[in-house]
């Protein structure tokens, strides 16, 4: 993290905003330009972390998620209402106003607003060796790491309704192409139309990723065969990063893969005061989605400051 500065404890702040990745330091960057009181708090995981580069992120195509992280912090804190606490928020209470964020070290920061920035996890299927590829040759989504990976031979990991559209597509990528679906069976309409766009189907269960470094290889079958892939795409459920939604009683609702907190257009959860943005309210996944939400969250954010709510 570029640099971390004093958090306010005692004294309320205008907004505390919980996740300073792309959705979060864009809200905080509202906010502050908005002349308010604003403290980030980020334990500097963020989800791209396992990728070498990020893309797609007009400016910073091609850099080190962790660079451009530093970058938007470095914006953000040229801002003398803006402060930024390297910390894990373990529990928030109370409500517009008055809310409390209590911090792993034990400090208690307190704001009028909150903005829930705070992303989401990828849940990994359990299979040896995928961890260690995961964001280097293992990717959920093709525009973020597809063009640097084209024309490799790859697999798909999905078995689920709509498979044969996504695999059609991401033939824009991959001409070598097999659908993977870990032994379960596809309905006969989704294996016939993969069949039509010459795209190779293996229903076989998955035993290991063989590698080298993190270099997929090749995907060992249960069955003892190998399927040489150098590739793995796939689209893994996700849960909100922590539960800090759930703390303060945000109504959830079910996105294509997994949970999210439920928001409307201005990004206000159904909690009064509490703002939500980036993964962690929305099905589309990317940098930019979750940039452009953080805006929004926090031009809304600051509306209610004035407007009341
Ligand atoms: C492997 C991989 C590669 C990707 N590559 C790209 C790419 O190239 N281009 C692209 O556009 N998108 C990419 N994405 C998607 C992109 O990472 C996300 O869309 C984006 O990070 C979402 O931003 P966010 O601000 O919502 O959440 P995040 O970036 O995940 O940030 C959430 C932040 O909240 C913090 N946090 C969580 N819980 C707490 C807590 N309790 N207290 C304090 N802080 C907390 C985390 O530490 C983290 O810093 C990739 C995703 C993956 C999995």
């Amino acid at each position: 993290m570029a640099q971390v500065t004093g958090g306010g404890d005692g004294e309320i702040r205008d907004a505390v905003v919980i996740g300073g990745s792309f959705a979060g330091i864009s809200a905080a960057l509202y906010l502050a330009r908005g002349r308010r009181q604003v403290t980030v708090v980020d334990e500097g995981l963020t989800r791209n972390r396992f990728a070498a580069q990020g893309h797609g992120l007009l400016g910073h195509d091609g850099r080190p998620p962790a660079e451009i992280q530093a970058a938007g912090i470095s914006d953000l804190l040229a801002y003398p209402e803006a402060r930024m606490v390297q910390d894990r928020v373990v529990a928030v209470a109370g409500q517009a106003d008055d809310f409390r964020v209590t911090l792993a070290s034990e400090r208690v920061l307190r704001a009028r607003r909150l903005v829930l920035a705070y992303g989401t996890r990828d849940i990994l299927p359990d299979l040896a060796g995928l961890a260690a590829i995961w964001g280097r040759t293992a990717f959920q989504c093709p525009y973020c790491h597809g063009y640097e990976m084209a024309g490799r031979p790859a697999a798909l990991w999905f078995a689920a309704p709509g498979v044969a559209e996504h695999a059609r597509f991401l033939q824009q990528w991959v001409p070598d192409l097999t659908v993977v679906t870990d032994g379960a069976p596809l309905p006969e309409a989704d294996a016939a139309a993969l069949h039509a766009a010459g795209i190779a189907l293996e229903t076989a269960r998955l035993a290991a990723v063989e590698s080298d470094g993190d270099a997929l290889r090749g995907l060992r079958l249960a069955d003892g065969r190998r399927l040489a892939v150098e590739v793995l795409y796939m689209v893994p459920r996700n849960e909100p990063a922590c539960d800090l939604a759930a703390q303060l009683g945000c109504r959830m609702a079910e996105g294509r893969q997994g949970p999210i907190v439920e928001t409307s257009q201005m990004q206000e959860t159904s909690v009064p005061g509490v703002f939500a943005a980036g993964d962690l309210d929305r099905p589309v996944f990317g940098a930019a989605f979750a940039l452009a939400e953080g805006v929004m969250a926090g031009t809304a954010c600051h509306r209610s400051l004035v407007m009341g709510l």
